[in-house]
């Protein structure tokens, strides 16, 4: 399998809540103890050229910027020492959050799954292989919508590191080539609207863009 095509044959999505200390203080969350972790569908993948719908249920659809890490080879119960090798490469990936959808449910202490799940909520970039991105744990990474910084931070500031994630996820499901994992988001969160435009980049490799539009 070729891992540039992960978006075509990765079989699941497992995304990490809460991994940067100051994200979770704006949401008014407290420290996670250890990593907080949900499923996106891998039905929620876009690539470059298409748009990112806003579902007609959400009146706060936010952004979310995040390091994704590609899994290589199959992962299961691995330690931190040896977690970086099951690394096959990276994505920059939007986490689309519909907020208000998300409130409601933890205030009711339900699920993530709608909130985080429509059509057109993970936006990707290519896949981007380890020697482009040496040192992943001191990633600069950054959103703009319509041309306003709205987020900027380092992986370096993750509360658990790529290698900590690999090995809790790991010791729960096991992780399989094309899996992703999305690391979590720095601070910035912010709605975006129908018309919006976001561009996002990781520092010395790549930069996206997609448009925002209303849902069909
Ligand atoms: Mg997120």
């Amino acid at each position: 399998m070729d891992l540039k095509q992960f978006v075509q044959f990765g079989r699941k999505i497992v995304a990490v809540g809460r991994n940067y200390g100051a994200h979770a203080a704006e949401l008014n969350n407290p420290l996670p103890k250890e990593p907080l972790l949900f499923l996106k569908p891998t039905s929620s993948y876009i690539e470059e050229g298409q748009a990112i719908k806003v579902p007609r249920q959400c009146q706060e659809l936010h952004h979310e910027v995040e390091l994704g890490v590609v899994i290589g080879k199959r992962c299961s119960g691995v330690d931190e020492s040896s977690a970086l090798s099951y690394v096959g490469g990276y994505t920059l990936a939007l986490d689309m959050t519909a907020r208000d959808l998300q409130s409601a449910a933890k205030k009711a202490g339900l699920p993530w799954t709608v909130a985080k799940g429509y059509d057109t909520f993970c936006p990707v970039s290519r896949f981007i292989s380890c020697s482009e991105l040496p040192r992943p744990d001191s990633a600069t990474l950054w959103l703009s919508v319509d041309g306003q910084r709205r987020q900027h931070g380092n992986t370096n500031d993750m509360i658990f590191p790529i290698a900590t994630l690999l090995s809790y996820i790991s010791n729960i499901m096991t992780l399989e080539p094309g899996d992703v994992v999305l690391t979590g988001t720095p601070e910035g969160v912010s709605a975006v609207q129908p018309g919006s435009r976001i561009e996002a980049g990781l520092d010395g490799v790549l930069q996206v863009s997609f448009p925002v539009e209303k849902s069909a």
